[in-house]
C-alpha cells in the first residue's frame, strides 16, 4: 500500500499528459502485474515494457480487475479504455521510479540500504528477522533489487513501519544513482565485491564506486574493513565519521573474530570501548559467517542490545528463499515455503502456486503471520488473497489466525498448533491436490512438509526453473521472433522431469513439445499439458492412444505411413503427423528414393495431415562437419520443395537442434528443436557463459571413518589409503545413475566448496570418497553434478557425453524444483 495519491499528484509526479480523463478516485496501490491486482478500484496500473512481456498487453486484464487509472508509454495505446483515466509518459519505468521516490519522501522512519555482490538477500532476511522480533518493519520481498524491483519494494513502506530494509542490485553503470534517489538509505551496508555481473563495467573499481553511490546521503555506512578495495574507496568517497568498519583484526570499530566449535562457530565481538560479547551460531561456512557479522553490527547500530541479538541469532537458518516444489504423497504436489510468513511473501507464494499446473484442489496450510502492525487489517488482507487466488481449502495453524474465522470463502480448518494438525493429519484425505505449506519459522512447518512429502532417499536432483527460463530466453534471442520452438522433453526431459518442465515451458510460450514414446506423451496429457506433442518413436500398438490424446507421431517410413493410414481409415480418424527426412543421419526417415511412393501415399491417405517436415543433423556440434551439415541442409530443402509441390500445402519445416541453432541460425526455417541447451549445456562450447546449469545432483554423507595408511576401501579392495586419513560414505551409487566408471578417483564430488575424489569402486547405492584433511560431518551435503563440476568435464572424464549423465539419473532420485 502506498501513501494515498490523487490523480493530480500522479500527473505532477510522473510529468505525464492526460490522454483520457475518467473518474478521479484516489490511489492506494500501484501494480505492474495484472495478475496480482486485488483492490482494483484503488489501484494504479503502470504498463511496463519489459524484455519478455509488455504490460500494455495486460491493460484489458487490469481493467476487468476493476482498475480505472493507467500509466502508459505507447504512442499507439488504444485510448478507448472505457470510463478510465489514462496518463501517457515517456517511460513507464521512470514513472514507476518517480512514484517510488515520492513514496519514500513521505516516510520518516529509518531506511537501511544493502548492496554488494553477494549475500544481499540473506543479509536482508536475517536482519529483517532479528529486527522484526522487536519492531514493526518491512523489507524488500524476495530479491526485488532491480530498477523495477526496488520501486515495488519501496511501495511496501508504510507510515507505521519503524524501519525498512531494501536491497539494491545493479548490472549497468549509472543504475545506482537512480536506485539511490528511490531508496535514500539512512544506513548503508556494503556486503562485499565479487566478480559477478562485471559485464557492463570496465573494471572492478568502476563497479565498486558505482555501488557505493547508494550511500551518498547515508548517515552511517557499515562494511568489512578486511575488504581492502572497499575500505579504500569508502575512505576516498565519504568522511570518516560516516564509516562503521568491522574486521577480524583489531583496528575497526568492531572486532569480530571466529572460532570453530564442535557444533558450529563462536563469534567474539570486541567493541572499541573493550566491551566483550560472544554469539554462537551453527554456521561454519565463510559466507554465512560474514553475513552473520554484518547482521550483528547492523543490529547494534540500530540499537538492539547484545543479549537481544544473541537470542535471535540462534534462530537464524539458511535462507530458503526459494519456493520449492516437491512430489507429495497421493500424487499431491507440495510447495514448500516454511521459512517466514509475511503478507508480501504470502502473495508471492500464492502466485507461484497459481502458475503450477492445475491439480484437483488448491490447499493452503498457513500459520499465524508474524507481522507487527494492525492484526485486523493483516488478516483481512489474507482473506482478500484467499479470495483472489480462489483457494479450495485453508488449514490455519496458530492462535492469531482465528481472526480469519468469519470470512474465507473456502473450506477452513483451524488448529491451535502444528502438533495438533499433525495428530489429525492422517484423517485429512489429500489426493492429487496442490498444497502450499507456508509458515513462520517458529511453527516448524518443515514437519508438515516432511509428513506430506513422498519419501525416497537422501539423494535429490534440484532443478532451477529460473535457470531453465534464462536458457530458453538465450536461445530465443538467437532466433527471429516468428520462429517457433519445439522443446525436446524426451527421456524424462533429459532427466529433469518431463511434466514440470513441460508445464513451465507452456508458461513460457514454447510452441511444441517432443517425446520419444507414446506413453511419455500420454503422461503429459494426463497431467493436463495442452501443447501439441510430437512423438519420435510411435509404435503400431499405440495408434489408439495417439489419437485419443491428440499426440502427433513422426512417420519415418513408407510402411509406417501405410499402417497408420489404414488405421485411421478404418477408424474414421484424422491425425497430424511429422515426416522425418533422412539427409545423412541414417537413423530413421525417408530417403530421396522414397519420395515418389510417398507422393501416392499422401494422396491415398488424406487422413494423415502433414504438420511438419524435418531432418536431423549428424554433426551440428562440430565445425569439422560443417560441409556435411550444409549438404544435409541443402538436400533437406530440395526434398521439402518436392514434397510441398505434390502435397499442395506447406507444412512447417525444421532442422536445427541446440547445437545447430548456435552454428547455423540462417537455417532456423519455421521452427527449431531445442534439447540439451535448455538444460544448460552448450555442446559447441561457444556460448558456455550464456547458459546456466539447470540441475544440481546432490546427496549427503552417511558416515565418516578414519582409516590407516594401507587399509583398503570397498568391493574388490580397489581403493587403498596411501596415507592415514578419513573417508566419507555418501548415499548415491550406480543404481542412482552415478556411473561406475567414476570409481577409483576418476570422479570428484564437492563438499563445502572443496573437491574430493571417489575412493574404491562405486557400489550400487553408496560411494566412498576421500575427505582426508577436510572439515566435514555426517549429514553434510555433497554435490555430484553442479556448479564447480561441469557436466561436460565429468562426462569427458569417463568417455561419454553430458546427455548420458543427465538421462541416467535414476527415477528413484527425487526431483525438486525451485525458483530462485
Ligand atoms: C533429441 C533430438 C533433438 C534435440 O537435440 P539436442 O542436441 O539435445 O538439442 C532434436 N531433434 C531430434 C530429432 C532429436 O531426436
Amino acid at each position: 500500500m502506498v501513501n494515498t495519491l490523487t490523480p493530480n499528484e500522479l500527473l505532477h509526479i510522473t510529468r505525464g499528459e492526460i490522454l483520457q480523463q475518467g473518474p478521479l478516485s484516489s490511489i492506494n496501490y500501484i501494480s505492474t502485474d495484472s495478475r496480482k491486482i486485488i483492490h482494483g478500484d484503488q489501484t494504479l496500473f503502470v504498463a511496463l515494457k519489459g524484455f519478455k512481456v509488455d504490460g500494455h498487453d495486460y491493460i484489458a486484464d487490469a481493467y476487468t480487475k476493476g482498475v480505472r487509472i493507467f500509466v502508459v508509454q505507447h504512442e499507439d495505446t488504444d485510448t478507448h479504455i472505457p470510463n478510465s483515466t489514462v496518463i501517457r509518459v515517456k517511460s513507464t519505468t521512470e514513472a514507476l521510479q518517480d512514484l517510488a521516490t515520492w513514496n519514500r519522501l513521505q516516510y520518516e522512519g529509518i531506511v537501511v540500504g544493502i548492496t554488494g555482490s553477494n549475500g544481499k538477500t540473506i543479509l536482508k532476511e536475517w536482519l529483517g528477522q532479528i529486527l522484526a522480533n522487536h519492531f514493526d518493519i518491512t523489507k524488500s520481498p524476495k530479491s526485488y533489487n532491480s530498477q523495477t524491483g526496488v520501486p515495488l519494494s519501496v511501495f511496501g513502506i508504510e507510515r507505521h513501519h519503524k524501519a525498512a530494509i531494501i536491497e539494491a542490485g545493479i548490472s549497468q553503470p549509472d543504475e545506482m544513482a537512480k536506485l539511490q534517489a528511490i531508496i535514500q538509505p539512512n544506513i548503508g551496508i556494503m556486503t562485499n565485491i565479487g566478480t559477478a555481473h562485471a559485464e557492463g563495467f570496465s573494471d572492478q573499481k568502476e563497479k565498486l564506486n558505482e555501488k557505493l553511490r547508494l550511500f551518498k546521503d547515508a548517515q552511517l555506512i557499515i562494511y568489512r574493513k578486511d575488504h581492502e578495495a572497499i575500505h579504500q574507496s569508502l575512505q576516498n568517497l565519504y568522511p570518516a565519521d560516516k564509516l562503521v568498519a568491522w574486521s577480524e583484526q583489531p583496528g575497526g570499530d568492531y572486532t569480530l573474530s571466529i572460532k570453530k566449535e564442535k557444533e558450529g562457530s563462536k563469534i567474539t565481538l570486541i567493541k572499541s570501548d573493550l566491551g566483550l560479547y560472544t554469539f554462537h551460531s551453527r554456521f561454519t561456512d565463510e559466507a554465512s559467517l560474514e553475513n552473520l557479522r554484518h547482521t550483528i553490527v547492523a543490529s547494534l547500530v540500530l540499537g538492539l542490545s547484545e543479549p537481544q541479538i544473541q537470542q535471535s541469532i540462534q534462530e537464524l537458518d539458511t535462507v530458503e528463499m526459494r519456493l520449492t516444489l516437491k512430489s507429495g504423497i497421493h500424487q499431491c504436489l507440495i510447495i514448500d515455503d516454511t521459512y517466514n510468513n509475511d503478507l508480501a511473501g504470502l502473495d508471492i507464494a500464492l502466485e507461484f502456486m497459481n502458475s503450477q499446473r492445475p491439480k484437483k484442489r488448491k490447499i493452503l496450510i498457513l500459520s499465524d503471520l508474524l507481522q507487527a502492525g494492525d492484526k485486523g487489517s493483516v488478516y483481512s488482507h489474507v482473506n482478500a488473497l484467499i479470495r483472489h487466488y480462489q483457494l479450495d481449502m485453508l488449514i490455519a495453524v496458530g492462535t492469531d489466525i482465528h481472526r480469519l474465522k468469519s470470512a474465507p470463502p473456502c473450506e477452513v480448518y483451524f488448529y491451535r498448533d502444528t502438533a495438533h494438525f499433525l495428530e489429525d493429519f492422517p484423517g485429512l484425505s489429500f489426493q492429487d491436490d496442490l498444497i502450499l505449506v507456508k509458515g513462520a519459522r517458529v511453527f516448524q512447518f518443515e514437519r508438515i512438509v516432511d509428513a506430506l512429502q513422498e519419501r525416497i532417499h537422501g539423494t535429490v536432483l534440484e532443478i532451477n526453473l529460473n535457470a531453465l527460463r534464462k536458457n530458453f530466453t538465450f536461445y530465443k534471442s538467437l532466433l527471429k521472433p516468428t520462429t517457433k520452438t519445439m522443446i525436446m522433453v524426451k527421456a524424462f526431459a533429459y532427466g529433469g522431469g518431463a511434466t514440470e518442465i513441460a508445464h513451465h515451458l507452456e508458461q513460457l510460450n514454447a510452441n511444441y513439445l517432443a517425446v520419444a514414446y507414446t506413453d511419455e506423451g500420454v503422461s503429459l496429457r494426463n497431467e493436463k499439458i495442452t501443447l501439441p506433442v510430437m512423438v519420435l518413436n510411435p509404435v503400431q500398438d499405440s495408434f489408439g492412444n495417439l489419437i485419443k490424446h491428440r499426440l502427433e507421431p513422426v512417420v519415418y517410413s513408407l510402411s509406417f505411413f501405410r499402417q497408420l493410414g489404414e488405421y485411421c481409415r478404418s477408424n474414421n480418424n484424422a491425425i497430424s503427423v511429422h515426416l522425418d527426412l533422412d539427409t545423412g543421419m541414417h537413423r530413421l526417415g525417408f530417403g530421396e528414393e522414397d519420395l515418389e511412393e510417398l507422393r501416392s501415399l499422401t494422396h491415398r491417405y488424406p487422413e494423415l495431415r502433414i504438420a511438419s517436415l524435418y531432418t536431423h543433423l549428424a554433426g551440428a556440434d562440430d565445425a569439422a562437419h560443417e560441409t556435411y551439415s550444409m549438404r544435409q541442409l541443402s538436400l533437406f530443402q530440395s526434398m521439402c520443395s518436392s514434397i510441398q509441390s505434390f502435397l499442395g500445402y506447406r507444412p512447417l519445416m525444421h532442422a536445427l537442434n541446440s547445437a545447430g541453432i548456435v552454428r547455423y541460425p540462417e537455417f532456423q526455417m519455421d521452427m527449431v528443436r531445442l534439447g540439451i541447451g535448455l538444460y544448460g549445456v552448450e555442446v559447441n562450447g561457444l556460448h558456455e557463459n550464456a547458459l546456466q546449469p539447470v540441475s544440481v545432483l546432490k546427496t549427503t554423507i552417511s558416515q565418516i571413518k578414519l582409516l590407516k595408511k594401507g587399509e583398503t576401501v570397498g568391493y574388490s579392495r580397489k581403493g587403498t589409503m596411501n596415507h592415514d586419513g578419513k573417508i566419507a560414505t555418501i548415499a548415491i551409487g550406480y543404481a542412482d545413475g552415478y556411473d561406475r566408471r567414476f570409481s577409483n578417483g576418476i570422479g570428484k564430488v564437492i563438499i563445502h566448496g572443496q573437491k574430493a575424489p571417489v575412493i574404491g569402486n562405486i557400489c550400487m547405492d553408496m560411494t566412498m570418497i576421500d575427505v582426508t584433511g577436510m572439515d566435514v560431518h555426517e549429514g553434510d551435503e555433497v554435490i555430484i553434478y553442479g556448479a564447480g563440476l561441469s557436466l561436460k568435464e565429468q562426462a569427458a572424464a569417463i568417455g561419454t557425453i553430458p546427455y548420458e549423465l543427465l538421462t541416467n539419473i535414476s527415477s528413484r532420485v527425487k526431483r525438486v524444483y525451485y525458483l530462485d
